[in-house]
């Protein structure tokens, strides 16, 4: 379907917009850096409004009775905040979203006070000090502080940080050996971002048979909280919710069902949402005529926006498509971007197909439905 059609979007665009995204500090609660550059990337193409936790919504208008389509993607990243600060200057925090505490210690991270961003590290003791015993376990993150360098309080209030300042990880957006191959953090969830951006940038001209809502909601990574408060604006019909999920190409784990460079996932089942059957298989019909690979997922853990959007309302045919990656929820995540463009593609081509007999079609439940 894209065959002829005069592309926006440039591989060194996307790229670029993958890497402010990616630097962009948005821990929940604090997402506007990754506000800012979503409402720069689509203040001309369509209108723009927010719910009343910092969601942003662009709606892209379509024909009158044509369904309401919703792209969501969730605008923050798992992060931290300051708990308290000690006398000696350093600081306990909280953490906002889920971690594992052997990706942390040693690691840079910035906290976001109201006068800047200012860096520290994650304070660990060297194994000089540490016993057999104390090496082998993982540390509580309650056990855990970041070190400004400081050694008393009044350091650390001259430097303009209070109690309840977020904190995010701090890692560069760079290109690994590999070629297509890219490391940094927060891809999750700002290849879903990116996606959102890009999908609506390359509808704007209106053709599609929908009306297209373009959502980048808050506090994911806290439970979900956004995506529910920006359903009351942006009234989905269908919703697909684009992620960036876990790859499970490491070792020992099988089966396999996110591999880097397979393509984009079509996420069937997680503890939180089941994807409309029939919303599934229009994905794999369309991916298959788009010549994109998917690969198929039901996973035992984890969990989505689609948790709120599937069950607002009357309910929402909600379907899942993530760019995998692998290391998420930590400083260094490694994404192919070839999938993010097969991704990219899938979502193009599906919402062209969402037209309102589709949609319609989705939740006809009566004895005589197909
Ligand atoms: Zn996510």
């Amino acid at each position: 379907m894209l065959a002829g059609r005069r592309r926006n979007m440039s591989d060194t665009s996307s790229k670029e917009l993958l890497r402010r995204l990616s630097e962009a500090p948005g821990p929940p609660g604090a997402e506007d850096a990754v506000r800012r550059i979503v409402v720069e990337q689509l203040r001309d193409v369509g209108s723009i409004r927010h719910d009343r936790l910092g969601s942003v919504i662009c709606e892209v208008a379509g024909p009158t009775d044509g369904p309401r389509v919703v792209l969501d993607s969730h605008l923050d990243e798992v992060g931290f905040m300051v708990q308290s600060i000690s006398g000696e200057g350093r600081l306990a925090f909280v953490p906002l979203g889920g971690w594992w505490g052997h990706v942390l210690l040693g690691q840079r991270v910035n906290v976001l006070t109201e006068a800047g961003s200012v860096p520290g590290v994650i304070g660990c003791t060297p194994p000089h000090f540490l016993g057999p015993d104390q090496k082998s376990k993982v540390l509580e993150l309650e056990q855990m502080y970041i070190d400004l360098g400081a050694s008393t309080a009044d350091e650390i209030a001259a430097l303009g940080i209070r109690v309840g300042d977020p904190i995010v990880p701090c890692s560069e957006f760079r290109e690994m050996p590999i070629e297509g191959v890219f490391s940094g953090k927060a891809l999750d969830n700002r290849l879903g971002v990116a996606l959102m951006c890009e999908v609506l940038a390359e509808l704007k001209r209106g053709e599609q048979p929908n009306t297209v809502i373009g959502v980048g909601a808050v506090q994911e990574e806290v439970g979900v909280r956004g995506a529910a408060t920006a359903c009351e604006i942006s009234r989905p019909d269908v919703a697909v919710v684009l992620e960036c999920t876990p790859a499970d190409d490491l070792p020992g784990q099988t089966p396999r069902q996110g591999v880097l460079g397979g393509g984009p996932q079509i996420r069937i089942f997680d503890p939180t949402a089941i994807s409309n059957r029939r919303l599934v298989r229009l994905a794999q019909e369309t991916a298959e005529e788009a010549g994109v690979a998917v690969q198929l997922a039901v996973r035992r853990g984890g969990g989505t926006d689609a948790k709120a959007i599937h069950g607002w309302g009357r309910g929402v045919p909600t379907v899942v498509l993530g760019v995998p990656a692998r290391y998420i929820h930590s400083h260094v995540g490694l994404m192919q971007f070839r999938d993010y463009v097969a991704t990219r593609k899938l979502v193009l081509a599906l919402v062209r197909r969402l037209d309102a007999s589709a949609v319609e079609g989705l939740t006809r439940f009566d004895e005589s439905a197909g």
